[in-house]
Formats: C-alpha cells, structure tokens, sequence
C-alpha cells in the first residue's frame, strides 16, 4: 500500500515550516508499513490529478500567492475532479485562500481562486495572529485542533458550507462568526500553521483514511502510541487561552 502526495509549489508556498506537514504525514505512514511517495509540482508543471491521493497547498505571504494565483487557477479543474474523485487535500492559510472563489488584498488586487471551496476572502485592516484552538467534529467525533495563526485575509463561507471547526481561542476564518477553516469532501482549508500536523495527530489520520480509502476501500489504520503528539498539542491549547 502507497500513499502518493502531490505537493503543490513547494518552494513559493511554505511558511512556518509547512514542509513539516509533509514530514508528519509520512512518518506515520511508515510507522505503520505503508508506503508514501511525495512529488512537488512548481509553477508551469501539472500533475496527473488522477495518479495522486493527497494534495498539499501550504502557506504563502499576498506576494507569493501572486505568483501562484493564476497558475493554480488553470490547474482548478484537474484539482477539483481529484477532490471529487476522492482525494485528500490538505491547504493552510494563502493556500486555503487561493482555493476558494477570490482573495481581495490590501493592496487591492483580486486573485481569483480555484473555486474548490465555496468561501472568499477580503483582506481585513489588522492581522489575526496568535495560537488557535479549534473545536471540530471530524469523522464524526469530537476534536480538539491546535495551530497558530497569522492572517489578514477575512474569510467567509458560503451559506450550508461546513467550517472545519468552531473556534475555542484565536480568530479563525475572519474573527466574526467563530468558524474556522473548511472541509468539503476530504478537502480541507485551515488558517492553522504549525506546523500543523505533528501535532494533531486525528487530523493526519483522518486525511490518510481518505487518501488511502481512494485506492483501497475503507481502510482502518493501525494505532499509534501519541502521547508525544497529544502532550505537544496540550502545551499549544494552553498557550491560546
Ligand atoms: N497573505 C495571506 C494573508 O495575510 C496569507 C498569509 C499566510 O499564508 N500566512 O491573509
């Protein structure tokens, strides 16, 4: 069994060591003898949306997100039947953004996004930074998510959109409506950097089932001992409040 993930623009979108995202989600895979291969796609290559189960959109500063805007946008369709097809994906902060249907900056120029996510984005007059914590039912039972985040952009969910979680601390989406994030299908857009991953150990699982069931049917994934994850994940709750 193999895990194959497209990492998308690498180099233009990773801030707060969102390749530590990549990292985690490998490690778990071989702790428990499953297979990964990750391939990163710059701007001007395009992967074989078909031939992947996990796409990753990491973070990126207004300019970067420039410069991947309208190449990720002619990707939009590929990306979008992955996702409907049963892939996982995973985007945090400009990448959560430039998946959406736009991302208005201060500067004023409008990015027009992938329209994955039924969600847009305006940027706001000040930053939301700061730890996270969020509340989500993911899979169906209750999780405690924790993250940091640092964002101007405001984001706001379509009517009937799902948000990833209810926020317990922080800001979330737009520091209005107490949602964070999205989840659509196994497609997930946080503003919660981290590195995200290490140490939420329910979310990496929960998008290794769907990147994994894409191939192989509903899979069940051996335990793991998280005591490290879970006692990391309690100093940063403790931090946001
Ligand atoms: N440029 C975006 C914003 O500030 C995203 C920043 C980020 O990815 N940290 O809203």
């Amino acid at each position: 069994m193999e895990v194959k993930i497209a990492h998308l623009y690498p180099s233009l979108m990773n801030i707060y060591a969102d390749r530590g995202n990549i990292i985690t989600l490998s490690q778990r895979c071989s702790w428990r003898g499953i297979g990964v291969r990750v391939d990163d796609f710059g701007p001007g290559e395009t992967p074989d949306w078909q031939a992947y189960d996990f796409f990753y959109l990491g973070g990126g500063q207004d300019r970067e997100q420039l410069l991947v805007a309208r190449d990720l946008a002619a990707k939009g369709a590929g990306l979008i039947e992955a996702v409907l097809g049963g892939a996982a994906l995973l985007s945090i902060c400009g990448g959560y953004q430039l998946l959406g249907e736009y991302y208005r900056t201060a500067a004023g120029d409008t990015m027009e996004g992938v329209g994955l996510f039924k969600a847009h984005t305006v940027a706001g007059s000040r930053r939301c930074i700061g730890n996270v914590v969020i509340e989500s039912r993911l899979g169906g039972s209750k999780l405690k998510l924790a993250g940091f985040e640092n964002h101007s952009g405001k984001t706001y969910l379509e009517a009937g959109q799902e948000p990833l979680g209810r926020v317990v601390s922080g800001y979330g989406n737009n520091a209005e409506d107490g949602t964070e994030g999205i989840i659509y299908r196994g497609a997930i857009g946080t503003y919660m950097h981290g590195p995200l991953l290490p140490k939420n150990p329910g979310l990496t699982d929960f998008l290794l089932r769907v990147a994994l069931s894409r191939r192989h049917g509903e899979i069940s994934l051996a335990a793991l001992d998280d005591s490290l994850e879970d006692a990391a994940r309690a100093v940063a709750v403790k931090a946001a409040r």
